[in-house]
Order: C-alpha cells, then sequence, then structure tokens
C-alpha cells in the first residue's frame, strides 16, 4: 500500500504557516505517496484547498486526514490526540522545540510515535536544503527590519530635498547568524548606515562583505571561528563584562537596534540591559527576535510594543509567520528535500541513516532515543 502522508491544520494559537504547499504535494505525490491535507490548513498562507486537491492531495476534515498516516508533517508538532487514527509507530516530522517541550517529547514516546525535530537537523551540508531554523531565520531577519522601520518615526535611507537633509538611520546588529545576515542586507537595502556584533570572530568578514561595519569586543577572546556546529555558547564573565561596556557606548549613538542572539538549548543570552535601553534617543526603536526565546532585550515582551524610556522595544513571538505564504514555501521544501532525500524506491518510503536520522529522532519503540535529552 502507498505510503500516507498527512498534514493537519495548525492549532497553536497565531501559527499562520503550513508544512506542505501544492508544489511539495504534487512532488510527494510523484514519489509514490497518497497526501492527505486538512480542509482550510494553508488559507492563512494564501494557500486554497482547491489548490492542494489540484496538486493530487486529498483534502478533508482532520481525523479522515490522519486515519492510517504513515508521515505526519507539521510546522509546529500537533499534540498527540490530534494524531489519533494515525499507524503506530507513524513519524511526525516538525518543530518540536524539544528542550523546553519536554512534556509533549515524553506523550509522543507514550503514545508511540517517531517524533522528528527539525531544529535538531545538523549543521552538514548536504542538511542545509532540510534546515528549517535557516529558512526560517531568513525571513524573519528581513522581516525584523522592516517592522523596525515601521515602527521608527524617520526614514532609513538619506534623502537630500528641497525642504532639507534628512540623515540616514543608523542601525545595529546584535547576533549575526541566518537572520542577522538577512537584518544587515535589508537594512543596507533600505539605505542605513549598518554596524553589527556578535561572539563568534568568523563573522567579522562576513559583516564587512555586507558592507557592515563589524563593533568587536577586543580585549576579551570571544569564540575563534564558527563555533561547534555554527551555535554559540554562554560566554564568560569576563567577555559579558566587556561586551556590555562597548554596546553601552556604541548604543547610546544608535536608532534601531536588532538583536537576534540565540543559545540552544538555553534562554537567550540578555545583551541590553534597562539602563542601555534608557541611554538611547528618544524615538529609538529595538526589536528582539529573541523575545519568544526569553529576549535579549530587558522589558521586551511578545507581540507587544514596549515603551521604556522614550525608546520602542518591538518582538514577535513567531516572526517568520508574518511572511506565511513564503515561510510555509520554505519550510514546506524542507520537509521535501528531507524526505525525499532518503526515500528508498523498493520501500516505498524514507528511510533514514544514522547521521541526520539519529540526529532529529527524538522518541522511537515508546522511548525518548536522542542523546541531546538523555544526557549520559
Ligand atoms: P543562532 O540563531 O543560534 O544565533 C544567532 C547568532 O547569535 C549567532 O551568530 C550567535 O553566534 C550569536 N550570539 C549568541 N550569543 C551571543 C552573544 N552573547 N552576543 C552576541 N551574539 C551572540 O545562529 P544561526 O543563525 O543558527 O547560525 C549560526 C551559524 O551556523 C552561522 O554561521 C550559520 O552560517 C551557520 N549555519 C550552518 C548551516 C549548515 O552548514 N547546514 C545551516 C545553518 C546555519
Amino acid at each position: 500500500m502507498a505510503l500516507r502522508i498527512a498534514v493537519l491544520r495548525e492549532r497553536a494559537p497565531g501559527e499562520s504557516r503550513v508544512a506542505l504547499t501544492p508544489e511539495t504535494a504534487k512532488k510527494f505525490v510523484a514519489l509514490g505517496a497518497v497526501v492527505a491535507v486538512e480542509e482550510g490548513a494553508g488559507l492563512a498562507a494564501a494557500l486554497t484547498d482547491g489548490a492542494f486537491a489540484e496538486a493530487g492531495a486529498e483534502v478533508g476534515p482532520a481525523a479522515a486526514v490522519v486515519k492510517d498516516a504513515d508521515i505526519v508533517l507539521g510546522v509546529q508538532a500537533p499534540d498527540t490526540a490530534a494524531l489519533a487514527g494515525a499507524r503506530r509507530g507513524a513519524w511526525v516530522a516538525a518543530t518540536f522545540d524539544p528542550f523546553r517541550e519536554s512534556a509533549r517529547v515524553a506523550a509522543y514516546a507514550e503514545a508511540g510515535y517517531e517524533a522528528l525535530s527539525m531544529e535538531f537537523m545538523p549543521r552538514i551540508t548536504r542538511a542545509q536544503s532540510m534546515d528549517v531554523l535557516s529558512s526560517q531565520s531568513n525571513l524573519a531577519g528581513y522581516k525584523a527590519v522592516l517592522t523596525a522601520a515601521n515602527v521608527y518615526g524617520r526614514a532609513f535611507p538619506m534623502m537630500m530635498t528641497a525642504a532639507g537633509t534628512v540623515q540616514a538611520a543608523k542601525v545595529f546588529v546584535m547576533g549575526v547568524g541566518v537572520a542577522g545576515l538577512q537584518a544587515i542586507a535589508t537594512a543596507k537595502r533600505l539605505g542605513a548606515q549598518v554596524s553589527a556584533t556578535d561572539v563568534r570572530s568568523a563573522t567579522k568578514e562576513q559583516i564587512q562583505s555586507l558592507g557592515a561595519k563589524p563593533i568587536f569586543v577586543e580585549n576579551v577572546a570571544g569564540i575563534e571561528g564558527e563555533g561547534s556546529g555554527g551555535y554559540a555558547t554562554e560566554m564568560s564573565d569576563e567577555y559579558k563584562a566587556a561586551q556590555a561596556e562597548l554596546v553601552s557606548s556604541h548604543i547610546a549613538k544608535q536608532d534601531i537596534v536588532i538583536t537576534t542572539a540565540l543559545i540552544p538549548g538555553r534562554p537567550a543570552p540578555r545583551l541590553i540591559s534597562d539602563a542601555q535601553v534608557a541611554s538611547m534617543k528618544p524615538g529609538s526603536v529595538i526589536f528582539d527576535l529573541a523575545v519568544a526565546q526569553g529576549g535579549n532585550v530587558e522589558g521586551s515582551r511578545p507581540d507587544e510594543v514596549v515603551e521604556k524610556h522614550e525608546v520602542k522595544i518591538v518582538g514577535y513571538s513567531n516572526t517568520a509567520g508574518h511572511l506565511a505564504a513564503d515561510a510555509s514555501a520554505l519550510f514546506a521544501r524542507n520537509l521535501y528535500n528531507f524526505l525525499s532525500a532518503f526515500w528508498d524506491e523498493e520501500a516505498g518510503r524514507p528511510v533514514l541513516d544514522e547521521e541526520i536520522g539519529d540526529a532529529v529522532r527524538l522518541t522511537q519503540g515508546g522511548k525518548v532515543v536522542n542523546e541531546r535529552l538523555t544526557p549520559a
């Protein structure tokens, strides 16, 4: 019997994305799978039921879609209750937020599903096209700058007009991973004067190559090169103090600050204190991209414009979700690239290898099996 891939409407509050598009539905069908999608699943991302049906997917109510499913795709992993009727041991490929949502991981183990956590995709060349963190962060970095520009009461580019000159905005990007690089590029395109910082020394050249100015702690060692898997770790107290001093002197001269710093498995590092916010000029704007992970900025709150010391602090709980159509298109392709790379023609389904399979698999055979969640 053909492999059945099911996609439910996302149920998390505010989630506008969908894990399948007509494009990827068609490609899964071409591999020999049956694809079923819940009614209305794509509407918030401008994808109609008709478009899915035309692509060869079955469209129906949740229970019918999930019945006998071998693989369920999601943006945010559904509650296990929504999976009732799926096959025993069915795979669920989605984001699980595994470090924080341990109860959900345990529920997946207990229900006997195989949770495949897309956040745990290893940072290796062949997995780049499967990496949802990258695809979503890139869009988030772009949207952060547009949102900050929208909240800001001045223009970004320098303009010479008959009525006088409008000064270019000064934008400072803190954290130069995927989101930060896109934030720099977007702010440059809008005509701002851009500077940026990170703890990883490898980002210095990347900042320069985008035409922005690197601002780095010089007297205390940061992370040489890329860091393990490209990720940062928690920094020493000495480094934190040096960074705070550097940031204090720089931030007071900025109009816009975009913070993007994350550390896997830990709350986001605090980069801007209330006193530093107070040092900024009235009318300045901070966008805290890490607000949902605890925030880089003291006082930031998800989905609110917090005004402190005449400075507006903004941050979305789901920034990529504000670009639902593009975010869904890229997320869905990441999932297709993942499953199709492992497609076994004879088995008529994907068969994962150790390097990627063991990295993303959280639960199997009733147990939590991921070594990042079960330290030896
Ligand atoms: P991330 O989202 O984990 O963190 C964002 C940035 O914040 C990082 O650059 C990090 O160094 C920085 N940061 C952390 N703590 C900080 C602090 N205290 N002060 C200042 N900055 C701080 O990072 P990311 O966007 O996932 O990317 C990290 C790296 O991984 C990048 O170099 C990226 O190119 C690389 N990457 C590789 C692959 C691949 O090879 N498949 C895929 C994606 C990303």
